[in-house]
């Protein structure tokens, strides 16, 4: 079964049969699977390919998916990035199970979890300082050192461990930490920390704790409480899954969810990082998470790219424990496929001169009809013609390059949808340069090739006086370079901040769109023919000055270059 939009392929997913499997053996009734992304930032494509995996595999088969607020670090999370993140799954397609749940609702229980562990002789309250600790660890060759406070009586853990909660002690002073194994292989059950004491504002509990649980003692408990089937996680947790069934061995929790890796999504000139994506907003590279560079899906959104697309791209390159990297153009192959379907066609001049047609009657329009697309029924649109036209700066040379097949002095070409006109006069500035041409059409050519004569060029033109002023924004790849750590030459650069592509955003005024354009609404796609695709800006775009976002080019030009 395929979940895919188009006609795009579907790639392996090892994970489904192992679902498919445990419905089958009735080892579980239903699939109940769960994304958790840390309100840190905005999501971004890397979280798409987990969204399409966990809520794509629990709708394929008749399960539910939650969407879980991993809330553990109060200093880094905000509101703002919640409802991004809410906004953005939505958009997907995908829809979570219940309410929206909060790590942070199951404070309570951890709690009493962690009390719990104290009681059973697992868990000690560590007064090392976090560099100490650190030294006692140990590395991945050498085992770490018992801490001094490792045999502290059940009594006295417990008081301190009250007295953290109630606040007695300053921030990095003390820690809860599980009784596991210094000397283990493993570094993550080394006495791993439960608690730390933090005396920070939650944007959830408010003031309500000043001791927050770390990431591991959190995520499984969650998982447990939630009776998640399969905990679907990244490959760098690989190493956190003796830990994450430690907890569920120890507690007396409700469930014993599974954990999988898979491997993350790399792609090529994309930075797949919250931490970095954050440094190019607060650094002012682009004009914020939703720029339309950044490789958030809010980004994508402004952009124009498509939520099929995206889901279809993340059906395409499949869901495996081997890592590798993704090439972006598979992505804009996802985006041009969609929109080359779902794409109305307009008209836009991005870089305009005029041209008067020298016996076409002033007084007169002629109102065209032209499909909304050439292959699929999507209505027609109307397009006045008249005397004074605007055609593309580059659709007219004068020295015109072998096989040039637009306007030339003299010659002929085909006005999209509508007649021939042969070029007569250039009209010049002070400086020599072309600032309007004057032409005269065929009467005869109207829907069909005038008689005897082959007109090979057609170029897209808009009605002068009815076109619309507007702004056009040509977005390109944010990194100029395959691996933005990495420079042209393949060495490591000082930072992935070098690598920005200072053309990455080419702004043109003064453009001039169809008037059809004027009822195009946000989240309407355009195929502005010969230009590629495009959408209205949805933050900068005003009706009475329009702004409009190059989705992507019409071609892939990247390999040529
Ligand atoms: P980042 O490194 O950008 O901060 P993260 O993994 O810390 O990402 P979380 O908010 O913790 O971000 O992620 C939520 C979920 O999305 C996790 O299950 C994580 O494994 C998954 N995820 C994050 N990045 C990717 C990626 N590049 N490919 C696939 N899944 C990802
Ligand atoms: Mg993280």
């Amino acid at each position: 079964m395929s979940t895919s939009d188009s006609s795009v392929n579907v790639a392996a997913n090892f994970l489904r049969p192992i679902l498919e499997a445990d419905l089958q053996s009735g080892k579980h009734s239903r699939i109940v699977t769960r994304f958790p992304p840390e309100p840190n930032g905005y999501l971004h494509i890397g979280h798409a390919k987990s969204i399409c995996l966990n809520f794509g595999l629990a709708k394929e088969l008749g399960g539910v998916c939650h969407l879980r607020f991993d809330d553990t670090n109060p200093a880094k999370e905000e509101q703002e990035y919640i409802d991004a993140i809410k906004a953005d799954v939505n958009w997907l397609g995908f829809q979570w199970h219940g309410e929206v749940r909060y790590a942070s609702d199951y404070f309570e229980q951890l709690y009493a979890w962690a009390v719990y562990l104290v009681e059973q002789g697992k868990a000690y309250v560590c007064d090392l300082s976090p560099e100490q600790a650190r030294q006692y660890r140990g590395s991945l060759t050498e085992p770490g050192k018992n801490s001094p406070f490792r045999e502290r009586s059940v009594s006295e853990n417990l008081d301190l461990l009250t007295r953290m909660r109630a606040g007695e002690f300053p921030d990095g002073s003390r820690a809860l930490r599980a009784k596991i194994d210094m000397a283990s292989p493993n570094m993550n059950l080394r006495d791993p920390i439960l608690y730390r004491i933090r005396h920070a504002h939650h944007h959830q509990t408010g003031d309500k704790w000043c001791i927050y649980p770390s990431y591991d003692f959190t995520h499984g408990q969650s998982d447990a409480i939630e009776k998640i089937t399969h905990s679907i996680c990244t490959l760098e947790f690989e190493d956190h899954r003796p830990l994450y069934e430690w907890f569920l061995e120890q507690l007396p929790v409700p469930a014993k969810p599974r954990q999988y890796e898979f491997a993350r999504l790399n792609l090529n000139y994309t930075v797949t990082s919250k931490r970095k994506l954050k440094q190019l907003v607060d650094e002012n590279y682009v004009s914020g998470w939703d720029d339309p560079r950044m490789s958030t899906i809010s980004g994508f959104r402004r952009r124009g790219y498509t939520a099929a697309s995206i889901r279809n791209f993340c059906d395409m390159i499949g869901v495996s424990r081997a890592g590798g990297v993704v090439d972006l153009s598979m992505l804009e192959f996802c985006i041009r496929e969609d929109l080359d379907n779902n794409a109305s066609r307009a008209m836009c001049v991005l870089k305009p001169i005029k041209v008067v047609i020298t016996n076409y009657p002033a007084e007169h329009t002629l109102t065209l009809q032209l499909p909304r697309h050439p292959k699929r029924d999507m209505g027609m649109r109307e397009l006045p013609f008249e005397r004074e036209i605007y055609i593309d700066a580059s659709d007219y040379e004068e020295n015109p390059p072998k096989g040039y097949k637009r306007l030339v002095p003299g010659g002929e070409v085909r006005l999209r949808g509508s007649y021939v006109i042969r070029a007569d006069e250039a009209i010049r500035d002070a400086d020599g340069n072309v600032i309007e041409l004057r032409c005269s059409y065929d009467p005869d050519t109207l829907g069909k090739n005038p008689e005897g004569r082959k007109v090979k060029g057609v170029i897209h033109w808009v009605p002068a006086a009815q076109s619309v002023e507007c702004e056009v924004r040509l977005y390109d790849r944010l990194f100029s370079t395959p691996n933005p750590d990495k420079g042209d030459d393949g060495e490591a650069s000082e930072s992935f901040l070098q690598n920005v592509n200072p053309e990455s955003l080419v702004v043109l005024k003064g453009c001039r769109a169809e008037p059809s354009l004027l009822q195009a609404q946000v989240g309407d796609s355009f195929q502005f023919e010969r230009e590629g695709y495009f959408c209205l800006d949805s933050v900068d775009s005003k009706p009475e000055a329009l702004v409009f976002n190059r989705t992507v080019t019409l071609r892939d030009s990247w390999g040529q270059a």
